[in-house]
């Protein structure tokens, strides 16, 4: 039996270890507030997450889940060309499009769904796909599904994407990716470099607006919108702001209708549970009515990144909720992030291959729904535990 009579994968598991990037799973249970986070029985307050408005635990939408649950069931019983397709997920689409304002949408089981899904339909051998070094790896693995030819640029360098797109004058199409806000580093794609140099070397921009959607722009609606630059493509999820799962993209009605003919990862998935659509529709009604929400997120944010920057902390990113701490050494981080746990705080090591080498980090995130006393508690724990590992 694999692994029971030949050693190679103990083997493998034993070099991830000397390396310091074994990975293992913690169990979340429930606990009493959005902010916090039960973990292995220990509740913390949460420092890591990608529920950025606190709309995940929301009681609109749970509320809204159940009642869906009890009249659609559990399941979708199959994929959306076949059985799974309800009217929710055809309103979604729709509310989707408007939201991003774009033509059309399409929904997929998940982000990672939709990136793969989408590069590897529009992007054939004879494209080429210039793709930012920090692009999350979905991106990465829809390149490879593609069998286009992909060139990674430095982050966020202009010179560098320039150069690669020169150089790749002779390919049919030629697509630019690039995360919206990048999701470990927390800053945002230079979008309006990216067109003018699109629109010299006649490329197609898509963003991957994870991270940002909910977040950035008018009524959250994105990077495209908060930097004004209106994009080919924008893919995205539900599973960070919009605190529930699944994942879309927008653009126009044709690439649209090309995707549902064409993505693989579209045609041949389950559908989303209906629970889960209407979930995500009361997430969206809740975004689009309370500006508030971005209000105060901003507000925390602001606050809590003039602290840890005044601490002397290497801080990455800027406007957005994810503040990368970077401790360098993955041994290092392990220890700044366990000793958080003793402070009552949940922020994980984040370690290669999610980050550069040489590079881990703390990649704390704040929600709109952490109190006042919630951003001291977190500023103070990292300045303790920043000063005992001298850090800063
Ligand atoms: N793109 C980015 C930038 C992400 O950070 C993530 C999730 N970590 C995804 C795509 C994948 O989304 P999902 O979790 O919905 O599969």
């Amino acid at each position: 039996m694999i692994g029971k009579t030949h050693k190679w994968l103990d083997k493998e598991v034993d070099l991830i270890k000397e390396k310091g990037l074994y990975r293992q799973l913690r169990t979340i249970s429930p606990s009493g507030s959005s902010n916090k986070a039960n973990v292995d029985g220990v509740e913390y307050l949460m420092a890591s997450s990608n529920n950025y408005l606190g709309l995940a635990k929301d009681r609109r939408l749970v509320d809204t889940a159940i009642k869906t649950l009890k009249s659609y069931g559990v399941g979708s019983t199959g994929s959306r060309l076949t059985t799974g397709n309800t009217n929710l997920h055809k309103k979604l689409e729709k509310r989707i499009a408007a939201f991003k304002n774009d033509e059309a949408a399409i929904v997929f089981s998940s982000g990672y769904l939709a990136n793969i899904g989408t590069l590897s339909s529009l992007a054939g051998k004879e494209d080429v796909i210039l793709s930012d070094q920090l692009n999350h790896a979905s991106i990465i693995d829809g390149c490879r599904l593609s069998h286009a030819k992909s060139i990674i640029y430095r982050h966020v360098d202009m010179e560098d994407l320039r150069e690669k797109l020169i150089y790749s004058q002779h390919y049919k199409r030629k697509f630019i990716i690039t995360d919206g806000v990048f999701s470990m580093d927390g800053n945002i794609a230079p979008l309006g470099e990216i067109k003018e140099l699109a629109e010299k070397y006649g490329a197609y921009i898509i963003v991957d607006d994870a991270h940002s959607t909910g977040v950035l722009g008018k009524n959250g609606s994105g990077t495209a919108d908060h930097l004004k630059v209106p994009v080919d493509v924008t893919v995205g999820t539900f599973s960070k702001a919009i605190g529930t799962q699944g994942g879309f993209v927008t653009g126009s009605r044709a690439l649209i209708n090309y995707l549902r003919n064409k993505a693989r990862s579209f045609i041949f998935q389950t559908a989303l549970p209906p629970s889960t659509i209407a979930a995500t529709l009361k997430s969206i009604d809740i975004i689009e009515s309370k500006l508030e929400l971005q209000m105060e997120l901003q507000q925390k944010v602001h606050l809590l990144r003039d602290e840890l920057l005044e601490f002397g902390f290497d801080l990455r990113g800027g406007e957005t909720p994810i503040f990368p701490i970077i401790i360098g050494n993955t041994n290092k981080t392990i220890d700044f992030s366990k000793r958080l746990e003793k402070e009552g705080i949940f922020a994980p090591a984040i370690r290669p291959p999610s980050v550069p080498k040489g590079e881990s980090r703390i990649r704390l995130t704040i929600m709109a729904t952490h109190t006042e006393r919630d951003i001291q508690q977190i500023s103070k724990a990292f300045y303790q535990v920043g000063k005992e590992l001298e850090v800063i």
